[in-house]
């Protein structure tokens, strides 16, 4: 039996991976210690957006569900029950539809502190979880049977499984001496809601310019979250504009799809970069989301593929449990590695191919991918598959 200063697994970063993997250990009876270094935002206006927005997978909802969180997000969760994609670079497109497959929607739009919210919720419930916050990792020590963590305030932790939640830039990883490669996209994504002019039929769209995607993702208050990712210069210059001259921009961009963009809240720029870590396992250590694998953010995989990071690890551990052995050794977490590395890896190069095929003027190039847009389009069992996959189902 534990004590108090002594987990079966210890998770460095709360964000929505981690607090998402404490509560799934949680359910299953592990004891788990979740470490989050920035403090709780309790004081949220009720009208204000987090701009920090996903679009959540019909696959992370079901796992929202099995540990218990989805109740609590559900009711400002914005479905999206069609995709629409195009090129700026010519004629083709494609119009994803949940009703093609029998489905009520294709995935779900929510705010990040909103799934925050409902996942603290849960742990605070789960008698074997304790939340640790905001709280600095002094020192991890690697010991024979076990991690050491020492925090900033003297106290020590002492953990079976030693798990990075803790982001691309992350610790544990460091500590684990796993290398990570990382490469600059050139690109930085202005992130925004704006209200429209017309509704947004619960669509997501998104125009492919030669600049880089720019998405609009329908919010459950009727205004859209918007993802505009390019060039780094580009990206200041749209941040530094006049608000007027900002929604000018935006809506011709968007080729006024929903009439004039009216309103537009705070604008704000994140650097995009890919970034994958040569091993996810070292003896009695996991790293999940995006300490892992960090993707460009135009098909809204990141949280999503982090999410499935948990229900893997969670899945070997269990298993491990079961037949008694060691959740902390090698033979067992690299059965995780194997699961996962192999899905992250196709979906970064496919992000990376969707950026380099659509960023390109080469006449060709830009004919084929026309083309092939509206060849998908028209094949309705392949547009299908495609879509079932998209959504995890
Ligand atoms: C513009 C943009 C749009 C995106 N849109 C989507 C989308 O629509 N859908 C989607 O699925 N993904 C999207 N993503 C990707 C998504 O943001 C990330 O994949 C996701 O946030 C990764 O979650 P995480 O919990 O792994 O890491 P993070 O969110 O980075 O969380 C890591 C946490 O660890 C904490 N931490 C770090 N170091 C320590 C330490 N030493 N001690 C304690 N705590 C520590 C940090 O404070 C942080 O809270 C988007 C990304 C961008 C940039």
């Amino acid at each position: 039996m534990m004590t108090n200063n002594n987990f079966d697994t210890v998770i460095v970063g709360g964000g929505l991976v981690g607090l998402s993997l404490a509560a799934a250990l949680g359910r299953d009876g592990f004891s788990v210690a979740v470490l989050e270094a920035r403090p709780v935002i309790s004081d949220w206006p009720e009208d204000r957006v987090d701009l920090r927005v996903y679009a959540i997978t019909r696959e992370s909802q079901r796992l929202f569900e099995r540990v218990g969180a989805w109740p609590a997000m559900l009711a400002k969760a914005g479905p999206f029950r069609a995709m629409h994609v195009w090129d700026a670079g010519g004629d083709g497109a494609i119009h994803f539809s949940s009703a093609d497959l029998g489905e009520p929607c294709l995935g779900y739009i929510l705010e990040s502190r909103v799934i925050e919210q409902a996942l603290l919720g849960v742990l605070a419930e789960l008698p074997t979880v304790q939340h640790f916050r905001p709280v600095t990792v002094m020192a991890f020590r690697q010991q024979e049977d076990g991690q050491q963590l020492e925090l900033e305030d003297g106290r020590t932790l002492q953990a079976g499984l030693l798990v990075g939640a803790d982001g691309k830039h992350s610790k544990v990883r460091d500590h684990a001496g796993i290398h990570a490669r990382v490469s600059d996209y050139g690109q930085q994504a202005l992130v925004a809601v704006v209200s429209t002019e017309r509704p947004h039929e619960e669509t997501a769209w998104q125009r492919f310019l030669p600049t880089g995607p720019l998405a609009f993702l329908p919010l459950i208050d009727g205004r859209c979250s918007i993802v505009w990712s390019a060039s780094s210069e580009r990206a200041e210059q749209l941040l530094q504009m006049d608000a007027a001259d900002f929604r000018v921009e935006l809506g011709e961009a968007f080729e006024f799809r929903l009439g004039q963009v009216t309103a537009c809240g705070e604008r704000a720029l994140f650097p995009l970069q890919r970034q994958y870590a040569e091993r996810y396992v070292a003896p009695r250590i996991a790293l999940v989301g995006d300490a892992s694998h960090v993707i460009h953010p135009l098909a809204g995989q990141g949280v999503n593929l982090g999410l499935k990071d948990v229900a893997g690890l969670a899945g070997v551990l269990v298993d491990a449990r079961r037949r008694q052995r060691d959740i902390g050794s090698l033979p067992v977490l690299r059965r995780y590695e194997r699961a996962r590395k192999g899905d992250n890896m196709a979906m970064m190069l496919a992000m990376d191919g969707f950026k380099h095929l659509f960023g390109s003027s080469f006449a060709p190039l830009r004919r084929v991918r026309n083309l092939g847009l509206n060849l998908v389009d028209a094949a309705q069992p392949v547009k299908n598959r495609i879509m079932r996959s998209a959504m995890g189902l």
